[in-house]
C-alpha cells in the first residue's frame, strides 16, 4: 500500500533513517546513483538523478527542480497558464522510499518515483502523483473504498537505431506467433528476469498484433503503485532493449495506419476486502455501487479521453475495429467497447472481476489517467447513476439510429475535441485541481498547435520515440 501522506521538509517520519540504511545496502550492491522520476502533464517521464550518497538528503529535503516542466510539451517547448510555465520558482522532489528499487536493467542505478512539494513545504498543485494520492485517500475516507489497479503495456520492438528515426520491426512473424517469441527469446527472458529482480510481479508477456509489438501485464496493486510500476516497467523495457541493441516505441501509433500501442487501465473497487465487481446482485455479479461506478466512467468518457489519450498521435490509434474501444459503451469481454467488463473465470471471480478502460495509450500520464478514472467512477457511485444496457459486438457495425437508441457515441476523433469535453467537465477538473486542470488544457492545445501542419505519417513520426 502506497504511503498516502504528503512529504514534509525534514522528511516523512522515519524516512531519513531508512534512507541511511538503504544507502548502505545500495552502495554495497554497486549502485552509484538514484533516478528520481515523475511524469509531466504531457505524459513524458522527466528525471533528476543524485549520487547514492545523497539519498538521505533527498529523503529529508528533496531535490530541486523547476515547476516549468508541468507545462512542457512533448517536444520540450513550453506553454503557460495563469500559475504555471514561468521560469521562476523551484520545487522539491521527494522520493517514495517504499518504491525505491535497484534497476536490474541499468546496473549502477536505482530508481524511485517522487512527489513534489514547494520550498515552503506545501503540496505542489501541479503534481499528478499527489492528485492521485488525494483521490485514493478521499475514496477511502468518504466511501470506505479502496482500489486494485493495473496498466497493460504494449510496445513495439525495433532494430535500432535507424538513422532517420524510422521504425524497423525486430521480429517478422505473425501476431501472437511463436516465431516472434523465439526471435526475441533472449530479450524477453532478460526482461522477465529484470522485472523479477525489481520485485515486479509479471502476469503475462506475449507477442501482440502490430509490427514488432509485444505486451506485458503486471499484478494488481493500489492505483498509485500501479502507476509507479507502469513507469518503472517502461524504463526497464527500454533499458533491457538497449542492452540487446534494440529500440522500443511506446507511442500510441508507431505508424499512421493500423493497430497502435494501448495502455489499458484495469480497476476494481473494494470495501472491507470484498470486490464490489463480483459480490452483488447486479449484472455480471456487480453490486449496485459497482454498476453506478461503471456508469460514471461511461458518462465521463469524452472528457476522460483528454487524460487517457493526450497526444495528437493518440487519435491515429483511436479508430474503430482496432480493439482500442472508441465508443461510449460497456460490455462483458467486449473489446470494441470503451469499458470492458471482466468477470474472471469461475472460481476466480471474487479476485479477478474488474473494469478495463481501453481508450488509453502510453502517452497518458498514468497518475492523471487513474485520477480521472476514479473521479468519474466515484461521480457515478455517489449519484447512484443507472448503468445503461450493455452492448455486444462491434459498435462500428450499428446504424446511426441503432447507435442513438443504444446511447452509443463515438469518442472524440481529435485531441482538441477531447480537451473541449474535459474543459466542460467540472468533476474531472475538480479532481485534478485548478492548476493541474489548466495545465492539461494548455498543454493539450499546445500539442495540437505544434503539429497543425503535419500529415498523419509525419504526426506518427513526430511522437514515435517520445514516450
Ligand atoms: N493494441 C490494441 C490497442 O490499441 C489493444 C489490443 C488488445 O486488446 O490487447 O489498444
Ligand atoms: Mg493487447
Amino acid at each position: 500500500m502506497t504511503t498516502l501522506a504528503d512529504p514534509v521538509p525534514g522528511g516523512r517520519p522515519g524516512d531519513v533513517k531508512r534512507a541511511g540504511a538503504l544507502t548502505e545496502d545500495l552502495s554495497g550492491r554497486g549502485v552509484r546513483g538514484i533516478v528520481l522520476a515523475y511524469v509531466d502533464t504531457a505524459g513524458v517521464c522527466r528525471v533528476k538523478t543524485v549520487p547514492t550518497a545523497k539519498l538521505a538528503s533527498a529523503a529529508a529535503w528533496g531535490v530541486g527542480m523547476s515547476p516549468v516542466f508541468d507545462t512542457f510539451l512533448a517536444n520540450d517547448s513550453i506553454v503557460t497558464t495563469d500559475t504555471l510555465g514561468s521560469p521562476d520558482g523551484d520545487l522539491r522532489l521527494y522520493p517514495d522510499l517504499d518504491r525505491l528499487v535497484a534497476l536490474a536493467g541499468q546496473p549502477g542505478w536505482a530508481w524511485a518515483p517522487v512527489d513534489r512539494i514547494t520550498q515552503e513545504g506545501a503540496p505542489h498543485p501541479g503534481c499528478s502523483r499527489t492528485a492521485l494520492r488525494r483521490i485514493v485517500t478521499e475514496a477511502a475516507e468518504l466511501h470506505g473504498i479502496s482500489f486494485k489497479a493495473g496498466i497493460e503495456i504494449e510496445w513495439a520492438v525495433g532494430r535500432g537505431p535507424a538513422a532517420d528515426g524510422a521504425f524497423v520491426p525486430a521480429v517478422s512473424g505473425p501476431a501472437y506467433g511463436a516465431t516472434r517469441q523465439v526471435e526475441l527469446s533472449d530479450y524477453t527472458a532478460d526482461l522477465l528476469a529484470a522485472c523479477e529482480e525489481q520485485g515486479i510481479e509479471v502476469e503475462q508477456l506475449h507477442p501482440e498484433y502490430a509490427a514488432g509489438q509485444f505486451e506485458i501485464s503486471t499484478a494488481a496493486l493500489d492505483p498509485v503503485a500501479a502507476a509507479d510500476v507502469s513507469v518503472l516497467v517502461r524504463q526497464t523495457i527500454r533499458a533491457v532493449a538497449g542492452r540487446h541493441g534494440l529500440v522500443v516505441s511506446f507511442a500510441p501509433s508507431v505508424f499512421a495506419e493500423g493497430v497502435g500501442n494501448g495502455g489499458h487501465l484495469h480497476l476494481s473497487a473494494w470495501r472491507a476486502g470484498v470486490n464490489l465487481h463480483s459480490s452483488g446482485e447486479g449484472r455480471y455479479g456487480m453490486t449496485s455501487e459497482a454498476e453506478s461506478f461503471v456508469a460514471g466512467v461511461v458518462a465521463h468518457l469524452h472528457a476522460l479521453t483528454a487524460l487517457t489519450a493526450p497526444s495528437p498521435a493518440s487519435y491515429l490509434r483511436l479508430k474503430p475495429s482496432q480493439w482500442a474501444g472508441v465508443f461510449t459503451a460497456w460490455g462483458r469481454e467486449t473489446r470494441e467497447a470503451a469499458v470492458r467488463i471482466i468477470t474472471g473465470t469461475t472460481g476466480l471471480t471474487d479476485r479477478a472481476a474488474n473494469l478495463e478502460l481501453k481508450p488509453v495509450d502510453l502517452a497518458a500520464n498514468p497518475y492523471l489517467a487513474f485520477t480521472g478514472l476514479i473521479a468519474a467512477g466515484l461521480d457515478g457511485l455517489t449519484s447512484s447513476a443507472p448503468l445503461p444496457e450493455e452492448i455486444t459486438g462491434d459498435p462500428a457495425m450499428l446504424t446511426p439510429d441503432e447507435a442513438a437508441a443504444a446511447g452509443v457515441r463515438r469518442l472524440p476523433t481529435s485531441l482538441s475535441q477531447a480537451v473541449k469535453a474535459f474543459r466542460a467537465d467540472e468533476r474531472l477538473r475538480a479532481a485534478l485541481g485548478p492548476a493541474l486542470a489548466d495545465a492539461v488544457v494548455a498543454v493539450r492545445f499546445g500539442e495540437v498547435d505544434s503539429v497543425a501542419d503535419l500529415d498523419d505519417e509525419q504526426l506518427a513520426a513526430a511522437y514515435r520515440w517520445t514516450y
